[in-house]
C-alpha cells in the first residue's frame, strides 16, 4: 500500500523496513511498521534520544504544533501590550501571549547605536545594562513594539512583530523549519534519485546551484550529470559550493587503487557503508566524488544508505539500542600513515548518533566500524548491550530496504552529506581512477543560506523589509540567523 502526500512523501506500509520516504518533520500521521504492533504518530520520527528529550523538556517548553497558525498582525488590530514586573507581555490574541524579559529586550536592541547595520555585530556592552532595567514606556506601533528606555540620551528600541513571534521563548511559538523538510529514503530512491546537471550548476544565475544544494539538504545526496570526466571540471564543480577542505589525503584528490595512502579506500576491497572522518573532531560536511575511468575490470558499485532513515527505524523498533547509540562515545583513529596520527578531541570520541540538544532532532551520523579504536570506557554492564546495539544498527544499515546500489559512470559525480548519508562500494578488479573533494559543513551551509536569501527569502525578513534601517547593506538586521 502506498500513500503519497503533498510534499511527495511516499510511505510504504507493506512490511517492516519497508517505508521508503519519510519526511522528518511530518506529524500526526500514523505509520504501521510491524503489521499492527506499533502505532505511533510519525512525529516520533523526529528522532530524539530520551537523554536529549529529557534535557529539552526540563530546559525548554515544547514547541507548539507547527500547524497552529499565529495571527498576522494588521495595522488596525495591533497586539495588546502590558508591562509586568521585569517583563513585557504581548497579547497576539485574547488567549495567546508572549512574555519578554526587560533585560532580554534591552540586550536585543537593534538600533544603530546598539547594533552595527553592516557588520551585524552588537555595539554596546551588555554588562552596562542595570540588572533591574525597566522601560519608561512601551508602545504598540503598526510594524512592531517600541520600547523607550531610561537613559541620559533618549533611547528607543524597536522590534518587528514577526521577529518577536519568531523569537518568542515564553512560550516558544511555532517556528518554521530552517529550510525545506528533509525526506528520508530507502532503496526505492533508485527510481528517481535527486539529480542536477553540470550545466545547471555552473550557470551564472545560481539557480541550479540552489537546486543542487537543496537536493543535498532534503535527501543528503545528489548526482550531477554531464560532468566532463576530468579532474579539472570536477574541481570546478566542487568549488561552486565552497573551499575545498585539505586533509591528510590532500586537497582535491585524484587517485587509483594503488595504496598510495594507507587507507582501504586506496585498495580494490569492498567497503561497507560508513561515514568518513570519524577520527576528526569535525568530520567533513560534504564529500564529492567522480569516477573518471574504470578499465580492464568490473565491480565497484557505489553504495549509499540514508543514516537518518536507518536511525528512524532503529528508534522505532529498538528504542533502548537507539539510546545507547545516542549516548556512548566511540573513539576512532586514522593511523595508516606514519606522518600522521588522527583522533577526535576529546579522544573518547562522539556518539554514533548526534542530536540537536534543543530540538532533539537527529543531526549527525558518525559510523565507520573499521576506524573504531579500543572501547575501553564502557561500563561492564553496558558491554554486551552496546555490542547488541551496534549489531542491530548494522542490520538496519545493511537491510536490502536501506541499501541503494548504483554503478557510477564517468560523467556523473555524486555529492554526499557526510553527516547523514553513509557510502561504500563493492569490490572491483581492473583499474579505477576516482577524483573528489571534501567540503566543510559550515561552508556548505553558509552557501545554502546565502542562496536561500536570494531564492526563498525568510518570512520575517519579508515582513520587516519596509521598516527603516532594516537592510542597510542588502542583508536584513532581522535575518533569523542573527
Ligand atoms: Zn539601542
Amino acid at each position: 500500500m502506498l500513500k503519497a502526500s503533498a510534499a511527495s512523501t511516499v510511505v510504504c506500509m507493506a512490511r517492516p523496513f519497508s517505508f521508503q520516504f519519510l519526511s522528518l518533520r511530518r506529524s500526526a500521521r500514523t505509520v504501521d511498521l510491524t503489521g499492527g504492533v506499533l502505532r505511533r504518530p510519525l512525529s516520533t520520527y523526529q528522532a530524539r534520544s530520551s537523554a536529549t528529550a529529557t534535557a529539552a523538556s526540563t530546559s525548554t517548553q515544547p514547541f507548539r504544533d507547527q500547524s497552529q497558525h499565529l495571527p498576522d498582525v494588521t495595522h488596525d488590530d495591533l497586539p495588546i501590550i502590558s508591562q509586568d514586573v521585569g517583563q513585557v507581555a504581548i497579547g497576539w490574541d485574547t488567549r495567546l501571549w508572549s512574555r519578554f524579559h526587560n533585560i532580554w529586550l534591552r540586550d536585543h536592541c537593534r538600533c544603530p547605536n546598539c547594533f552595527h547595520g553592516i557588520t551585524k555585530q552588537r555595539l554596546f556592552n551588555t554588562f552596562d545594562i542595570p540588572k533591574d532595567i525597566a522601560p519608561l514606556r512601551v508602545e504598540s506601533k503598526p510594524n512592531g513594539l517600541e520600547v523607550t528606555w531610561p537613559s541620559k540620551e533618549p533611547h528607543a528600541s524597536f522590534y518587528p512583530w514577526a521577529w518577536l513571534q519568531r523569537n518568542s521563548y515564553d512560550p516558544p511559538l511555532s517556528r518554521p523549519p530552517d529550510l525545506a523538510e528533509k525526506i528520508l529514503w530507502g532503496s526505492k530512491i533508485q527510481k528517481s534519485p535527486p539529480t542536477v546537471t553540470y550545466d545547471e550548476v555552473m550557470a551564472n544565475d545560481d539557480r541550479g546551484l540552489y537546486k543542487w544544494l537543496t537536493n543535498i539538504h532534503v535527501f543528503g545526496f545528489s548526482f550531477v550529470t554531464g560532468v566532463p570526466a576530468t579532474p579539472e571540471a570536477t574541481e570546478k564543480l566542487s568549488r561552486r559550493i565552497g573551499f575545498i577542505r585539505e586533509t591528510q589525503y590532500g586537497k582535491f584528490w585524484d587517485f587509483t587503487s594503488d595504496l598510495a595512502k594507507g587507507d582501504t579506500a586506496y585498495t580494490t576491497l569492498a567497503l561497507g557503508a560508513h561515514t568518513d572522518n570519524t577520527y576528526f573532531t569535525d568530520p567533513c560536511g560534504l564529500q564529492l566524488f567522480h569516477l573518471l575511468s574504470h578499465t580492464d575490470g568490473t565491480g565497484g558499485a557505489t553504495l549509499l544508505v540514508d543514516g537518518f532513515y536507518a536511525a528512524s527505524i532503529m528508534k522505532e523498533l529498538h528504542p533502548e539500542a537507539y539510546e545507547l547509540l545516542s549516548k556512548v562515545p566511540v573513539p576512532a583513529h586514522a593511523a595508516g600513515e606514519l606522518t600522521s596520527l588522527y583522533r577526535p578531541s576529546p579522544s573518547s570520541g562522539y556518539p554514533t548518533l548526534g542530536h540537536d540538544p534543543i530540538t532533539g532532532e537527529i543531526t549527525q551520523v558518525r559510523w565507520n566500524n573499521d576506524d573504531r579504536s579500543v572501547m575501553n570506557h564502557l561500563a561492564p554492564e553496558l558491554v554486551e548491550k552496546w555490542y547488541d546495539a551496534i549489531r542491530l544498527w548494522n542490520q538496519c544499515l545493511t537491510s536490502p530496504d536501506s541499501e541503494y546500489w548504483v554503478q557510477l559512470q564517468p560523467g556523473t559525480a555524486v555529492v554526499v552529506d557526510n553527516h547523514r548519508v553513509l557510502h561504500g562500494r563493492s569490490a572491483f578488479d581492473g583499474k579505477r581512477r576516482m577524483c573528489g573533494a571534501y567540503i566543510g559543513v559550515d561552508e556548505y551551509k553558509s552557501k545554502l543560506a546565502v542562496l536561500r536569501e536570494q531564492f526563498a527569502p525568510d518570512a520575517v525578513v519579508q515582513a520587516s523589509s519596509d521598516i527603516p534601517n532594516a537592510q542597510p547593506d542588502g542583508r536584513s538586521i532581522w535575518n533569523p540567523a542573527l
